[in-house]
C-alpha cells in the first residue's frame, strides 16, 4: 500500500487532528519512525526479535477438510501461533524499540479488553520500559484475568473513569497523558487508528503479515497469488497489514467487521482520536458504543486507511452477525483442530457463507487467522450452555 500524502491523508481520510500541544510530539515521532524504518540496523534488530521470541515466520496451513466442506481452497495465515498469541505482537516489539531509540524509558497504552495492554506490557517488560495502561473501568471489571496478566507484567493499570468508561474514554486518557508527559513517554497506539504517522506505522509493523503470507502462498501455489484475502478488522491493523502484502495483486481484499461495530458499514465520516475517519455515531455526533462477541472488535471506528481503501473500491468491507461468528468458530475447531479467537472467527463466518453464493467453487482464499481462542473458550462455553 501507499505511503500517506501530505499530513498523512489517505485520500480524504487520516490527518493529524491534535491539540496544539501534541504536534511537536507527532512530528518527532514520525521523523523518528522513518528514519528507524530506512535503518537496516533497526530493522534487523526488530526482525530478529520477531524470529527468537514471537516466533516468525508463522506458517500458512492448508485447511484440507474445511475446503472440502466449503468447497473452496482455504489457507491460515497463523497469527495465533505467535508469543501471546496474537497479532499484536509485531505492533508492540515495533514501537518499544523505537521508543528506546527515541530515549523514552515509558510506554503508555489505551486498551479495551486488554489483550493491546497485555501486549504492550509484554514488549516493555521485554525491553525494560515502564508501562502504564489507561483501561475503561467497565473493561477492567469485564476483563480481570488481563488486568492481573497486565500487572504480573510489571505494568500499571489506570482503571478510566470519565464517559462509557470504556475504550474511547481510554484514549482519550491516554492523549491526555501524552500532553503532560511527552519527554520521556512513548503513546504505544494498538490499531492503524489515531493521528498521523500511528495508521503508518502500525501498518508498516504488521505488513510483516501480508509480506510473509504472499510469499508462503507464492509457494504453495506455484508462483500464484490467492483470488480472495480476508481478515476482520476491529481498527484494522491485522487487515492493514495482511492486504499491504497483496494490494498489488489481483487478489479481492475483504475486511469482516463485527455487525454491531461495522464503521464502515454503518459509520459516517467524522473527527475522532485524531484522525478523520468513518465513526459510529448518532445524529448529534456522538459516538456510539460498538458491540460484539469479540472484545477486540468493540472500537467504534475505523483506521483512515480502510476508509480510504472502501471509498476507492479496492477493499470491500463485510460484516458477520454473532450466530454465524459462533458456528464459523465451532467448524475451525472441528474441521481442523484450530480453535481461533473470536475476532478472526468473523471473517471465517463471512468466508463460510461467501463460498455458497458469491466465491467460484475451487477460488484460493486466504484468511489471516489473527489470534488464538484460548482467551475466548471460557465466553463461548457460557454462551453454548
Ligand atoms: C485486537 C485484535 C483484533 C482487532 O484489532 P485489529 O487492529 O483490527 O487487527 C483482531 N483479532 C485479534 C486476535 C485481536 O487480538
Amino acid at each position: 500500500m501507499r505511503e500517506p500524502g501530505p499530513g498523512g491523508r489517505f485520500g480524504e481520510f487520516g490527518g493529524r487532528f491534535v491539540p496544539e500541544s501534541l504536534v511537536p510530539a507527532c512530528a518527532e515521532l514520525e521523523a523518528a519512525f522513518t528514519a528507524a524504518w530506512a535503518d537496516a540496523a533497526f530493522r534487523a534488530e526488530l526482525d530478529g526479535l520477531l524470529a527468537s521470541y514471537a516466533g516468525r515466520p508463522t506458517p500458512v496451513t492448508e485447511c484440507k477438510r474445511l475446503s472440502e466442506r466449503l468447497g473452496v481452497r482455504v489457507l491460515l495465515k497463523r497469527e495465533d501461533l505467535t508469543h501471546t498469541g496474537s497479532h499484536k505482537i509485531n505492533n508492540v516489539l515495533g514501537q518499544a524499540l523505537l521508543a528506546r531509540r527515541m530515549g523514552k524509558s515509558r510506554l503508555i497504552a489505551e486498551t479495551g479488553a486488554g489483550q493491546h495492554g497485555v501486549a504492550a506490557a509484554t514488549a516493555a517488560a521485554l525491553l525494560g520500559l515502564s508501562c502504564e495502561v489507561y483501561m475503561g473501568e467497565v473493561d477492567t471489571a469485564r476483563q480481570e484475568l488481563n488486568v492481573f496478566r497486565m500487572r504480573l507484567l510489571g505494568a500499571e493499570v489506570h482503571p478510566v473513569s470519565s464517559g462509557s468508561r470504556t475504550l474511547k474514554d481510554a484514549v482519550n486518557e491516554a492523549l491526555r497523558d501524552w500532553v503532560a508527559s511527552v519527554e520521556t513517554t512513548h503513546y504505544c497506539i494498538g490499531s492503524v487508528m489515531g493521528p498521523h504517522p500511528y495508521p503508518w506505522l502500525v501498518r508498516e509493523l504488521q505488513r510483516v503479515v501480508g509480506d510473509e503470507a504472499r510469499r508462503q502462498c507464492r509457494q504453495l501455489l506455484g508462483g500464484a497469488d490467492p483470488d480472495v484475502v480476508v481478515a476482520c478488522v476491529g481498527g484494522g491493523s491485522n487487515a492493514a497489514g495482511t492486504f499491504a502484502g497483496f494490494v498489488d495483486t489481483a487478489a479481492v481484499l475483504v475486511g469482516v467487521e463485527a455487525a454491531g461495530g461495522a464503521a464502515m458499514g454503518r459509520g459516517v465520516p467524522g473527527v475522532v482520536h485524531g484522525m478523520r475517519s468513518q465513526f459510529l455515531q448518532d445524529e448529534a455526533g456522538q459516538i456510539l458504543e460498538a458491540e460484539s462477541i469479540s472484545a477486540g472488535l468493540d472500537y467504534p471506528g475505523v483506521g483512515p486507511e480502510h476508509a480510504h481503501l472502501g471509498a476507492i473500491g479496492r477493499a470491500r468491507y463485510v460484516s458477520a452477525e454473532d450466530g454465524d461468528v459462533l458456528e464459523a468458530f465451532k467448524l475451525l475447531a472441528e474441521t481442523e483442530g484450530i480453535i481461533p479467537a473470536l475476532e478472526p472467527a468473523h471473517a471465517l463466518a463471512w468466508v463460510t457463507a461467501a463460498a455458497r453464493t458469491e466465491i467460484p467453487a475451487g477460488s484460493v482464499v486466504l484468511v489471516t487467522l489473527s489470534g488464538r481462542g484460548d482467551k475466548d473458550v471460557a465466553q463461548v462455553m457460557a454462551m453454548l450452555g
